[in-house]
């Protein structure tokens, strides 16, 4: 998945209508810090975001209504996160992803839709709450979060408590995060991390396929066919709070 290195894929995504573009915006620190974290990452580095305006608190203008904002984190290639655009033209969509590389076919595929209730940045999650403000966001979606198995780095998990604190930050009063993964041993964590947080389970399944109600109008990812068509089940959980 991690296609690194695909030469010239910054410079493609620079001229990409629908991602935000790199370009420092009047009075966004948020760059700066970025920038700085690129620094200590030799390879993709951390560099972000930003448009011609300063996003954070600003999305409505960004897409043009006020339509509620849903977000994918680490949607890798985007499949799952444009196919929720294209089932929900009276909502707005925000993929972001980590990798430039990855992020490039997300790209490429809206250059061909022009779907217009989607967005991309690249970024890494870590500084979502200097790109959302207060609320402006309706839905997170998880899938196949990278699991990140050493104890050590347990706050890089998605659905750690230094994550769910980022969350509760972002998300409307009402919002809800779904979260995705075959992944046992980062599923039980994460009903760890809920368990001893302010939010609230109210989905669970350790089969998603075979849960009626839980799977009805689910939209497969790219890790999803790959691992269920290798036998995998596939575990969910939605939180509120
Ligand atoms: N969601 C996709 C799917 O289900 O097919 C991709 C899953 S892949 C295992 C995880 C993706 O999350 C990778 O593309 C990775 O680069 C991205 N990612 C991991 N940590 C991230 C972070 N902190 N911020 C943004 N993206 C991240």
């Amino acid at each position: 998945m991690r296609l690194r290195n695909i030469p010239g894929s910054r410079e493609e995504i620079a001229a990409n209508p629908y991602a935000i573009k790199e370009e420092p915006a009047e009075g966004v620190e948020v760059c700066i810090r970025l920038h700085k974290m690129g620094d200590k990452k030799s390879d993709e580095g951390g560099r972000l975001v930003l448009g011609d305006w300063k996003v954070k608190g600003h999305w409505d203008e960004v897409f043009g209504n006020s339509n509620p904002i849903r977000i994918e984190i680490g949607m890798g290639k985007g499949a799952f996160i444009m196919e929720q655009a294209r089932r929900n033209p009276d909502m707005n969509f925000v993929g972001i992803e980590k990798y430039s590389s990855v992020l490039l076919r997300a790209l490429q595929k809206q250059d061909e839709e022009q779907l217009p209730n989607i967005r991309f940045i690249r970024m890494d999650a870590e500084y979502i709450n200097d790109v959302f403000a207060e609320g402006e966001v309706d839905r997170i979606y998880l899938n196949f979060s990278d699991p990140w198995p050493k104890a050590k780095t347990a706050k890089r998990r998605l659905t750690s408590h230094q994550y769910l604190d980022r969350y509760d930050k972002i998300l409307k009063v009402d919002g809800i995060v779904e979260f995705k993964t075959d992944n046992v041993d980062l599923f039980d964590f994460s009903l760890e991390e809920i368990e001893a947080s302010k939010w609230n389970l109210i989905a669970v399944t350790r089969d998603l396929h075979a849960d009626a109600a839980m799977n009805e109008g689910n939209i497969m990812t790219e890790y999803e066919t790959k691992f269920s068509a290798l036998g995998q089940k596939i575990c969910k959980l939605i939180i509120n709070r």
